[in-house]
């Protein structure tokens, strides 16, 4: 019998995540992604429109958080819009870019409704020194888009994405969506989860838990 491949998601539990910013720490170290960049940002929830703001009146404020990154879109927009193919979906359902075809054109940054890639100003760096960066990863040459790749050379190897394994409150879980046994697909299943701006068909494989 023929088994389907993983096909890779998250669960992000909201009522867990303290906003400690922890994965956002992680994966930059991991990625080495450079100075003044993030592949994976902690918003604060809250006030009103304004999404990275706490809510409420003082002193009777209220913050909640929520961690964004790439989504991996079923649907992506950011594949549609790439008009040399750099942008992709590999067999685990894992968008991602082949930085050596990436012309810096920036329309997959102007296609992305959750505002999660970022463009590579800079010369590429290998952060040494401090023992960070992962020597699997590849380096990004200066000219191109990059952004979250559910830690690739990680997962591929079995492991976890640094932002599951570092965080704190155990509010990330990472697995398989095609498998409803997998801890990911049961949580998806049996607890309230949303994804963000539905709406558009996207089908981002990224899942909030309530
Ligand atoms: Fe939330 Fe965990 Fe990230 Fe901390 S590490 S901000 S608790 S998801
Ligand atoms: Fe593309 Fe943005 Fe969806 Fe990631 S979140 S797959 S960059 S459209």
């Amino acid at each position: 019998m023929e088994t389907k491949k993983p096909r890779y998601g998250m669960a992000i539990d909201l009522e867990k995540c303290m906003g400690c910013h922890t994965c956002s720490i992680s994966c930059k170290m991991q990625n080495n992604v450079p100075d003044g960049m993030l592949w994976n940002r902690v918003l604060t929830e809250g006030g009103g429109d304004n999404i990275d703001r706490a809510g409420g009146e003082y002193p009777h404020l209220e913050m909640n958080y929520r961690p964004v990154a790439c989504m991996h879109c079923d649907n992506a927009p950011c594949i549609k819009v790439c008009p040399v193919g750099a942008t992709y979906m590999d067999d685990n359902g894992r968008v991602l870019i082949d930085y050596d075809k990436c012309i810096g054109c920036r329309y997959c940054m102007a296609a992305c409704p959750y505002k999660v890639r970022t463009f590579n100003w800079q010369e590429p760096e290998r952060m040494t020194g401090f023992n960070y960066g992962d020597a699997e990863v590849p380096v990004r040459p200066k000219g191109v888009v990059e952004k979250c790749t559910f830690c690739k050379e990680r997962t591929d190897q079995g492991l976890e994405p640094a932002c599951v394994e570092s965080c704190p409150s155990e509010a990330r879980v990472f697995g398989d969506l095609n498998d409803p046994d997998s801890l990911v697909s049961k949580l998806i299943k049996s607890r309230t989860s949303e994804r963000l701006l539905e709406h558009l068909g996207t089908e981002p494989k990224v899942h909030y838990l309530r």
